[in-house]
């Protein structure tokens, strides 16, 4: 396996309890590094255009609402098979069916506000992490 990078969101009902700390320690635990992060607040259109694949989706509307609700934390992780680990260390999309130690079965408050986001393919994460940094902003 070799060594990816993934995009990780720590979405705005984690930010609102305070919890950016305990879930950095969970991908920090597993072998996931921080090799860039900062907190923003979206604005609907970015939040539109980050979760366009979901347009036609009964939950858009609601999700975008979400996610411009409150500040996120938007970080590049790197590691070892890092989309597929992060994935495993965030848990299924509906905390009811999340992995016992997982964040979401840990954090989450519903399906819509599951505390975290995770690229689900390697293609998909080198875009989104286009869409939120730089490359001088990215420090392994
Ligand atoms: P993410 O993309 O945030 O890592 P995911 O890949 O597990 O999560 P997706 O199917 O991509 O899940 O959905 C994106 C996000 O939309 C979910 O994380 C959740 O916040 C929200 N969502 C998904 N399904 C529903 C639903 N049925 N009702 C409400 N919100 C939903
Ligand atoms: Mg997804």
């Amino acid at each position: 396996m070799a060594i990816q990078r993934t995009l990780s969101i720590i979405k705005p009902d984690a930010t609102r309890r305070n919890l950016t700390g305990m879930i950095n320690d969970r991908f920090e635990k597993r072998g996931l590094r921080i090799v860039a992060q900062k907190r923003i607040r979206l604005t609907e259109a970015q939040a539109q255009r980050f979760y366009e694949v979901h347009a036609e989706r009964s939950f858009y509307r609601g999700l975008v609402a979400f996610m411009t609700s409150g500040p996120i934390v938007v970080q590049v992780l790197e590691g070892e098979n890092a989309v597929v680990l992060n994935r495993e260390v965030m848990g299924a999309t509906n905390p009811a069916d999340a992995a016992p130690g997982t964040i979401r079965k840990d954090f989450a408050e519903s399906t819509e506000a599951n505390s975290v986001h995770g690229s689900d393919s390697l293609e998909n994460a080198a875009q989104e992490i286009a869409f939120f940094f730089s490359t001088i902003e990215i420090c392994p």
